[in-house]
Parts: structure tokens; C-alpha cells; sequence
């Protein structure tokens, strides 16, 4: 009960220390390019590449079958992250009802 009566004294202490837990979060990670450029290159180098979901609540992360998409696209499908972002969506998100956050591709 102190506590509350607390918290209640010094809201400015509160929302000071909220800003600054928002400000030491880690960012997503901007545009961040797949090194290789088409889907062969990258299976054939066995290279890994990861899908982040940006959605706060979420966070989730997944590695990509390269095979599984280059049988679904074509081998010579550009593998930047351009080329790939807007074909995935978050499953978890989806699913949960969550608005369509971006994902983002990283290596
Ligand atoms: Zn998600």
C-alpha cells in the first residue's frame, strides 16, 4: 500500500522512467539486405536467412527453407530483402489477430 501511495506522489518519476525503459528497447533492424542475389546463389552457398516479425507483442523468429522456396518461386528469384519482405506475414500474428506488422530478413 506505500508502494501505490508511492507512485501516486511522483507520476513524473514514473513516466521518466517508462521513457527511458521505450528508449533502451532495441530497435528493429532497418532494411537489411540478404548478401546474395538470387535464391540459387544463396541455397547453393548454404547460407541461412531468418524472418523477424517486428510486432511487439510478438517477436518471433524463423529460419527460411531456402530449397522449399526456390521450389515455390524459381532459382533465379532475387533473394535481396526487397524482393522477399512482402511474401511472408506472421503466422503467430495472423492467428492471434494482431494487425500486419512488417517482417524483416536478415542472415
Ligand atoms: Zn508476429
Amino acid at each position: 500500500m506505500a508502494g501505490i501511495l508511492q507512485i501516486v506522489r511522483k507520476p513524473a518519476s514514473i513516466v521518466t522512467e517508462i521513457r527511458n525503459m521505450i528508449l533502451r528497447l532495441p530497435r528493429p533492424p532497418r532494411e537489411i539486405a540478404v548478401p546474395l542475389e538470387t535464391l540459387a546463389h544463396t541455397l547453393a552457398a548454404r547460407e541461412s536467412v531468418y524472418v523477424d516479425c517486428s510486432h511487439s507483442m510478438c517477436c518471433r523468429s524463423a529460419k527460411l527453407d531456402i530449397q522449399a522456396l526456390t521450389g515455390r518461386l524459381e532459382p533465379g528469384h532475387r533473394s535481396m530483402h526487397q524482393d522477399l519482405v512482402g511474401l511472408f506475414v506472421c503466422s503467430h500474428c495472423k492467428a492471434a489477430g494482431r494487425d500486419r506488422r512488417p517482417v524483416f530478413l536478415h542472415s
